[in-house]
């Protein structure tokens, strides 16, 4: 018999912002890694932010998966909060591959131009981001393999960012979303600023739900929520509220505090501040 593969997630704490968001404290979404591991490999899916984050999952690395070799770190796309820990990732385990699609790469490169890397990243968390960065290698294929099983790459276009994708493990219905799903956080809409962009995400949604996974990973979750296919149905149901909200508000305040409204367990409301900010600006 095929040696079993097994999945296990971390979800970070949530790191505080530099700055204020509404004249309050804010902090960053909580970040999901998993880690599919066999008899005596294991690939991560998508890295945290900060120097101490990504401290705290090689620890866990560690107990979770003793004396197994991280063959790849797969990167689900191009937003520096799931792969600006690469470099210390690749410090602890030196022979593993960081890999990406080429448009990932190509997206977390331009996270790095100081526009970007500079006035953003490190506003929000100045000293806490290991410098210098380095993006995942360009993947040349839409698979990969660990102890012969499949990791099937697949792209979903634009979601909560342009040229998304999700990691596909057949062999045990999972689907590694990204930011595709959002399991009880305020979904990010800063980039899916119009209708068009957000039916694309919907369609996103679509193609997961057309692989008929068991399991359902979102990228950023409320540490404890079940990881169940319901979390496609609840991200659509957010994406369609907001769409909504958008028409019948008549300012931003109103659609902050409408989506509040709709989604109360959701964790960091803020994120639709950000939202806001960009379709406004
Ligand atoms: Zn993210």
């Amino acid at each position: 018999m095929a040696p079993i593969l097994k999945a296990d997630i971390w979800v970070s704490s949530r790191l505080p912002l530099a700055i204020q968001r509404a004249g309050k404290p804010s902090a960053f979404s909580p970040i999901t890694c998993t880690l599919i591991h066999g008899e005596s490999n294991a690939v991560l899916v998508d890295t945290p932010i900060s120097i101490g984050q990504t401290e705290e999952l090689i620890k866990w690395i560690e107990d979770v998966a003793p004396n197994k070799g991280l063959k790849y770190i797969y990167i689900t796309h191009g937003h520096g909060d799931h792969w600006f820990g690469l470099p210390l990732l690749q410090k602890r385990w030196p022979d593993v591959r960081a890999i990406a699609t080429p448009a990932t790469v190509a997206h977390s490169n331009q996270q790095l131009s100081s526009g970007r890397f500079n006035d953003f990243w490190l506003k929000l968390f100045p000293g806490q981001i290991y410098q210098p960065q380095q993006p995942a290698e360009a993947w040349p294929s839409s698979s990969f393999e660990m102890e012969g099983h499949e990791f099937q790459i697949i792209e979903v276009g634009h979601t909560d960012t342009h040229d998304t994708t999700v990691l596909y493990v057949p062999d045990i219905h999972l689907v590694v979303a990204g930011d595709v799903v959002y399991g009880d956080i305020h979904q990010f809409f800063g980039e899916a600023n119009t209708p068009s962009k957000r039916q694309e995400w919907l369609r996103a949604l679509d193609t997961i739900e057309s692989l008929n996974p068991h399991t359902v990973i979102a990228g950023h979750k409320r540490p404890g929520t079940v990881d169940g296919i319901f979390n496609i149905q609840t991200t659509r149901e957010y994406i369609l509220a907001f769409e909504e909200s958008v028409k019948v508000t008549g300012s931003p305040t109103e659609l902050y505090e409408r989506m509040q409204a709709l989604f109360p367990t959701r964790l960091n409301p803020h994120a639709i501040l950000a939202d806001v900010l960009y379709l406004h600006r």
